[in-house]
């Protein structure tokens, strides 16, 4: 029972680089997610991880022992997968106790890991049936079942969840979770789905384009991103294009006053600013406020969605999302006309052009 270190993993295939060094430490008992979009290498680093492809270079330390030297069988990792790979002529129990099998465990241990695994799952009462008298969700939990009856060490799945309906995926999400951490097995679980991400995880490694961007707890992803990436790929972001040219800043096409509190956080040059539909708040009145931005648009679509509201708000040279509580009928904004909206600074982040992000700093 011990951490996993990944260090300075390296991937090509033929010319291609998928991994650039990834460098990550997954804590005993974690549930750990990989999430990216498709392509940026979740599944090749998860493969590495498995021993079924070799790094080109950099280690994987399973505690003291060199794994990515081991090869894959004599690791003790489950592997659960987005397609299910269940054998379709093994019956459930077979199937769960596959893993067994290979492991010189004795008949009467088996019987009784397998059943322990089916309870764990909700698959009783299922042992004999075969694969193609299962639904999706139970052919998953199938995997899901043989995965842990190995008692491994390390559990990897990857996109286990990605084949089924929407109300099944959160509901299978909600029990894996439950089940990762009644047992304790560091887990490590590849997505491309970023609420999945945030409802399961521990911790959160968002990759892009085969490098590891940020990683950290699902709170501080969503809050404080570091990359713009991670703004954009997590959650909904707004970004405001500005140029600050010491003598005066623009945001969007707008000059701002020198004297503004916010031109004294922002760096010289092109950056962005960065700020979630929900940290938008819709006021009376333009007057500045010492505490943040407030700027004026045209709203230009409104979509009601019973707890609240999105407004689509077109200003000079950009447009801005915000979603927003209703306290009334009257308070509804209709399409086409001008609201003042503010900013919080506390809200802000500022988008830097080489990629990396932060809050406001005062200068
Ligand atoms: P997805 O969510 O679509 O599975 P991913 O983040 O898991 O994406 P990978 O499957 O790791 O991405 O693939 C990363 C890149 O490496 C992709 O561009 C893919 O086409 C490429 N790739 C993966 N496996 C191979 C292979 N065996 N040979 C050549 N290229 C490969």
């Amino acid at each position: 029972m011990s951490e996993l270190h990944i260090l300075s993993v390296t991937k090509q295939f033929g010319t291609v680089p998928v991994l650039h060094g990834i460098d990550l430490v997954i804590r005993q008992g974690e549930f750990f997610t990989l999430l990216g979009p498709s392509g940026c290498g979740k599944t090749t680093l998860l493969r590495v991880l498995a021993g079924f492809l070799m790094p080109d270079s950099g280690s994987v330390m399973l505690g003291r022992q060199r794994l990515d030297l081991l090869p894959a069988h004599q690791r003790d990792i489950g592997m659960v997968f987005q397609d299910y790979a269940v054998f379709p002529h093994l019956t459930v129990a077979e199937n769960i106790g596959f893993g067994l099998k290979a492991r010189s465990v004795s008949s009467a241990q088996m019987r009784e890991r397998v059943q322990e695994a089916m309870q764990m799952v909700q698959l009783d009462g299922l042992a004999d049936r075969l694969p193609s008298a299962l639904s999706g969700g139970q052919q998953q939990r199938v995997g899901l079942a043989r995965a842990i009856a190995i008692r491994p060490q390390l559990l990897l799945m990857d996109e286990p969840l990605s084949n089924l309906d929407a109300k099944l995926r959160t509901e299978l999400r909600d029990e894996i979770r439950d089940l990762q951490k009644r047992l304790g097995i560091t887990t490590i679980y590849v997505t491309h789905d970023q609420e999945e991400a945030l409802a399961v995880s521990d911790r959160i490694c968002v990759m892009n384009r085969g490098r590891a961007e940020q990683t950290d707890d699902p709170f501080t992803i969503y809050s404080a991103p570091a990359t713009r990436f991670a703004a954009s790929f997590v959650g909904t972001m707004n970004f405001i294009p500005c140029d600050n040219h010491g003598a005066s800043l623009r945001i969007g096409q707008d000059g701002l006053a020198q004297t503004h509190a916010l031109q004294g956080m922002c760096p010289r040059g092109a950056f962005e600013l960065a700020i979630r539909p929900e940290h938008i708040e819709i006021v009376s009145g333009t007057d500045s406020r010492p505490d943040g931005y407030v700027l004026q648009g045209r709203v230009e679509k409104t979509v009601y969605l019973g707890r609240e509201v999105q407004i689509k708000l077109a200003l000079n040279g950009y447009s801005l999302l915000v979603q927003t509580p209703v306290p009334s009928r009257r308070n509804l904004a209709r399409e086409g006309d001008r609201i003042s909206v503010w900013l919080p600074f506390a809200h802000l982040v500022m988008c830097h052009p080489d990629g990396r992000a932060g809050a406001l700093q005062p200068s």
